[in-house]
């Protein structure tokens, strides 16, 4: 009876055990970004975004998903237009509705030595479908979170451009809502979230001032398409389209006074020549 007993446990802790063996990697000395390639998206209605296709370099957007690693802790930053169960095994991309994918996010990070279940804390710009795909492997971080966007979340009726099944799990997540426009992540000025509303009523930007690279903003949806900046085009589909004027201005603004540099994480000629992990920025 004991030794059944035994044989149970044992089998019961094999794999917890086989689990626990795996570390996250130690906490670099200095800030990191690490950037994923998260897909692209196939736009063939730019008029969405108030442009006709001659005038734009090109209608793709590429979709970013960002690691960032703290001494004290690590971020992600947007996690995928594509969940990375929808990529069959021996399958070479997955698409679904305007997106692609070639390789999982999972996968990605397993090559820098992190598992989902590592990652400290989760944040999205906002709470469209292309920035929360694998949110669900995220359940087990801190959720940093804008009431205004988790309410809409978890409205009786969601917003368009959400996909409530790829992020359900996060319902349950340890979340800190965010009290102001400013939060900072780590505590010492080098993460920040900065609420940037118009897109989405609670959509954010991620200011990092990385040692080397220089302080970066990393956009969200405050542009998709570089064209969008230059001639200030506003997308149709924003919640409040003065509200995105407005932040822009306050955006830009600070973005000369830090001297920052933005990251439209949507432009596809810009991320492809963004150094893809294992690389890394610091
Ligand atoms: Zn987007």
């Amino acid at each position: 009876m004991l030794k059944k007993i035994a044989f149970i446990l044992g089998s019961l802790i094999a794999p917890l055990g086989a689990h626990a063996q795996h570390k996250a990697p130690p906490p670099p000395k200095s800030l990191r970004l690490y950037v994923f390639d998260c897909g692209s998206l196939d736009i063939s209605d730019p008029e969405r975004f108030r442009f006709k296709k001659e005038e734009l370099a090109t209608t793709n957007l590429s979709v970013a998903c960002f690691l960032i690693v703290h001494p004290k802790g690590t971020l992600m930053w947007d996690v995928g237009a594509v969940p990375d169960s929808a990529l069959k095994p021996g399958e070479k991309s997955a698409l679904e509705g305007y997106a692609t994918i070639t390789e999982t996010l999972k996968s990605q990070m397993e090559k820098i030595g992190y598992e989902p279940s590592d990652i400290e804390y989760l944040a999205f710009s906002h709470y469209h479908y292309d920035h929360i795909a694998n949110a669900n492997q995220f359940a087990g971080a801190t959720w940093l979170a804008r009431k205004i966007e988790r309410d809409a979340m978890f409205a009786a009726k969601p917003p368009d451009k959400v996909n409530p099944a790829n992020y359900s799990a996060l319902k349950n997540s340890q979340t800190i809502l965010i009290p102001t426009d400013d939060y900072d992540v780590f505590g010492d000025g080098t993460v920040v979230m900065k609420l940037a509303p118009g897109h989405t009523p609670g959509h954010q930007v991620l200011f990092l001032k990385l040692a080397k690279t220089g302080p970066v903003v990393l956009s969200g949806d405050l542009y998709h398409y570089p064209e969008e900046r230059k001639l200030k085009r506003v997308p149709t589909f924003e919640t409040d389209q003065q509200q995105t004027v407005e932040t822009r201005e306050k955006v830009e603004a600070f973005l000369k006074q830090s001297g920052a540099e933005l990251w439209i994480q949507h432009d596809y000629a810009a991320n492809a020549k963004l150094k893809k992990a294992p690389q890394f920025y610091e």
